[in-house]
C-alpha cells in the first residue's frame, strides 16, 4: 500500500529570510515603478498569485495576466540573489525526515505549495531538497490552495498510475490553510508549527497531528506510518 506525502514549502521545509517578500518589493519597484512595505498582506499559506493579486489591489494596478507575468518574471529573478540571506534555512528534522522517507519505496513525496513551480525549485535548489519532490501542485495551477489538492492526486495518477486513497494521503504544512486544503480531499494533515502559527493554534484546526518542528524523526515517521 503507497502512501503519498504532499509537503508546503515555506515554514514548513525550509524559511527563506523574508527572502519571497524582497524579491516581490524589487519586481514591484523595477516593473511598476511603485516603492511600497507590503506587510499589510496576511501571505502565509496563500498562493504566489494571490498574493500579487492582493498588491494590484492595494497598488492600484490593472490585475490583468499580462501585467501577473511581468510581476512573476521579475519576481523569480530576484528570488536566487535574495536567498542570499542569512535567515534562510531548512527546518530543524527535515533533511532527516526526506533522507528517511527517500530510503522507504512505499512512501511517494511531492509538493503541494502556494508557489509557482519555478520559485519552488528556485527555493528548494537553494538547499540542494528539490530532487526529493518528482512532482507537485503549485501557484501556476490555481491561486486557490483548496484547488491544489485535487490537482496533486491526478498528477499522481498521471504520472505514477496510482489512485491513492484519502487515508494514505498526507499533507503537510504549516498554516491553517494547509489543513484545510488537505480535509478538503479528505486526506489525513500534519501541522508543524515552524512558521507563523504556533502548536495551539494550529491544534484549534484539528489536523491529524501537530509538532512543534520535525526534530523528532521516529514521532513524525509514526505519525505518517512510516515507522519501522
Ligand atoms: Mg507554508
Amino acid at each position: 500500500m503507497k502512501t503519498l506525502l504532499l509537503w508546503d514549502i515555506d515554514g514548513t521545509l525550509t524559511l527563506s529570510g523574508g527572502a519571497g517578500m524582497h524579491a516581490l518589493q524589487v519586481a514591484l519597484q523595477q516593473e511598476f515603478g511603485l516603492a511600497r512595505p507590503l506587510d499589510d498582506i496576511d501571505y502565509a499559506g496563500r498562493t504566489d498569485r494571490w498574493i500579487m493579486r492582493q498588491i494590484f489591489g492595494k497598488a492600484a494596478l490593472p490585475d490583468t495576466e499580462a501585467n501577473l507575468t511581468r510581476f512573476l518574471n521579475a519576481y523569480l529573478a530576484e528570488l536566487p540573489r535574495a536567498l542570499q540571506n542569512p535567515g534562510t534555512r531548512i527546518l530543524p528534522g527535515v533533511s532527516a525526515a526526506l533522507t528517511a522517507l527517500a530510503a522507504r519505496p512505499h512512501f511517494t513525496q511531492a509538493l503541494l505549495t502556494g508557489n509557482v513551480e519555478r520559485g519552488a525549485r528556485i527555493k528548494l535548489g537553494h538547499h540542494g531538497l528539490s530532487h526529493y519532490f518528482p512532482f507537485g501542485a503549485f501557484a501556476d495551477d490555481s491561486q486557490w490552495r483548496n484547488d491544489l489538492g485535487p490537482v496533486a492526486l491526478r498528477r499522481a495518477r498521471e504520472l505514477l498510475g496510482v489512485e491513492f486513497p484519502p487515508e494514505r494521503v498526507f499533507v503537510i504544512g504549516d498554516t491553517p490553510h494547509d489543513i484545510a486544503c488537505g480535509k478538503i480531499i479528505g486526506a489525513r494533515t500534519i501541522a508543524v508549527a515552524t512558521g507563523q502559527y504556533s502548536v495551539e493554534e494550529l491544534r484549534t484546526h484539528a489536523p491529524s497531528a501537530v509538532f512543534p518542528d520535525l526534530s523528532d524523526t521516529a514521532a513524525f515517521l509514526r505519525a505518517i506510518g512510516a515507522a519501522d
